[in-house]
């Protein structure tokens, strides 16, 4: 890395003023890996094409209206921006014009948080009086010691500008475990209507990083107090202060906030982890005795989950995932169940593609969430996995495509076509596979069908 910034210089030659700006600065400081080396320049993007091409690299004009030029070195993408300043903000999204050609200062005034205003020249990168080369004219270090963040000048003028800031404020807050200055913060709620204008595909986004940050109930909790919950997921919001019953120690919000930190940081298993009891405070009916319960949640939760993540076009493939995670959250498979209601169960998610290893992954994460001293329900969490383990691996068959008859040869042993009764005949006999895997022989499946069709089958026509 070190070396390619200094081919990056050398290319760029003397008064480049090529500096490490925002985030890479930020996480240079925190001891943190960094996602994206964004450098920056005096240089206007036209001098920093030729000097990189003629210095032997390949540069690409990605973004020339923000001044920007991707430079390639050793196979890795850089991003060189000319120092900017944003002009006049009307749509809430982007900035009308950009001014090339100002200086490091005014660059750093136009960026979202005193956190990622900082830069470091180059040529002081891998020097061991490096901090000192810091520039920092609003304070970022600071705040980084004390876990803040602020805004850079004014917070509701820039949240003003730009309706990202406020999510990206709560991201980084999960992201780095940091509190969101309170005056940053107050900011938000006024500037709801901006931040409304964001396009979806940026909130997926941040939101998924949020949600994946080593401490998301941070910004779970930011998004709530703000009203940005209430903005891009207000089926999330009647979660708050919905209480629960015997079986768990937190009222839902509280839960689902456990249950995201539990689960492993990946974004199918959190966003499932976010919305898997969405739908718990439609269906909360109290009973006689005083208790609470949550009957047929799980499909609510579910049409919600698709709801929310088709309106954040999310892929299909973390669509699927999250909307099996949270249909079969709610099952319970007991070690006592018999063999065949395993494999039923196994069945079901083979259906959803879900893989049993995932679907306990959040299992896991959802008792953890309820708050109770493992031990009280670790070892039968482990028992049931142990159980449906032990079945799987003599892979039953759990499909019709399994079945050791084919719908052709179905077809041949009754003489008709194909037609509603085949699909039912092989539902029968999965169904008897599933409670003795023992019968999926040719043999066995035939004499089963032709007492099936003895009996259930309509005449054919
Ligand atoms: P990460 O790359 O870890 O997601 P980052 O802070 O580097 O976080 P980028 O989107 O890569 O975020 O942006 C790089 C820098 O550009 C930021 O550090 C910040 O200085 C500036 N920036 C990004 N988005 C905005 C914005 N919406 N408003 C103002 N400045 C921004
Ligand atoms: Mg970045």
């Amino acid at each position: 890395m070190l070396d390619a910034v200094a081919t990056l210089r050398a290319a760029l030659g003397p008064g480049s003023g090529l500096a490490l700006v925002g985030g890479g600065v930020r996480d240079l400081l925190l001891g943190r890996p960094s996602p994206d080396w964004d450098l920056a320049t005096a240089l206007l993007p036209g001098a920093v094409l030729d000097r990189a091409r003629e210095a032997g690299l390949r540069a690409i004009p990605t973004g020339l209206q923000h001044g920007t030029v991707t430079v390639m070195v050793g196979g890795r993408p850089f991003e060189i921006t000319t120092f900017r300043g944003d002009e006049g903000y009307t749509d809430g999204r982007r900035p009308d014009a950009v001014r090339l050609g100002v200086t490091l200062e005014e660059d750093l005034a136009r960026r979202d948080f005193t956190i990622n205003a900082m830069a470091l020249p180059v040529e002081a990168l891998g020097t061991p009086g490096w901090r000192e080369a810091l520039v920092d004219p609003h304070g970022g270090q600071a705040d980084l010691a004390a876990g803040l963040i602020r805004a850079v000048g004014d917070p509701l003028a820039r949240f003003q500008e730009d309706g990202l800031r406020p999510l990206r404020a709560c991201r980084f807050a999960a992201q780095l475990g940091f509190t969101i200055e309170a005056a940053t913060l107050a900011a938000v709620p006024p500037r709801l209507a901006v931040a409304a204008k964001v396009s979806v595909e940026r909130v997926l986004a941040e939101l998924t990083k949020l949600l994946c940050g080593p401490e998301p109930g941070r910004g779970l909790a930011a998004l709530a107090e703000t009203g940005l919950l209430g903005l891009f997921l207000p089926e999330c919001v009647p979660m708050i202060g919905c209480d629960q019953n015997r079986h768990h120690r937190y009222p839902v919000w509280e839960h689902t906030l456990a249950v995201v930190a539990a689960a492993p940081a990946d974004p199918g298993l959190r966003w499932a982890a976010l919305l898997h009891d969405v739908g718990k405070p439609s269906k909360r009916f109290v009973d006689a005795d005083g208790a609470a319960h949550f009957h047929g949640h799980e499909a609510v939760s579910e049409a919600a989950a698709r709801e929310i993540l088709t309106r954040l076009r999310a892929s299909n493939a973390l669509l699927d995932d999250v909307a099996a995670l949270v249909r079969h959250h709610g099952v319970h498979p007991a070690p006592a169940w018999g063999d065949a209601a395993c494999r039923r169960f196994l069945k079901r998610l083979a259906d959803d593609r879900l893989p049993l290893a995932r679907w306990a992954t959040f299992r896991w994460a959802d008792q953890a969430g309820k708050g109770f001293d493992p031990a009280s329900w670790l070892p039968e969490h482990r028992a049931v996995l142990d159980r449906l383990e032990a079945l799987a691996e003599g892979q039953p068959p759990l499909a019709v495509k399994d079945l050791a008859l084919d719908g052709r040869a179905l077809m041949a042993l009754a003489g008709r076509k194909g037609g509603p009764w085949l699909g039912r005949l092989q539902a029968q006999l999965m169904e008897r596979v599933l409670e003795d895997p023992g019968l999926n022989t040719a043999a066995a499946l035939e004499a089963e069908a032709r007492a099936w069709l003895r009996t259930e089958a309509p005449p054919a026509p």
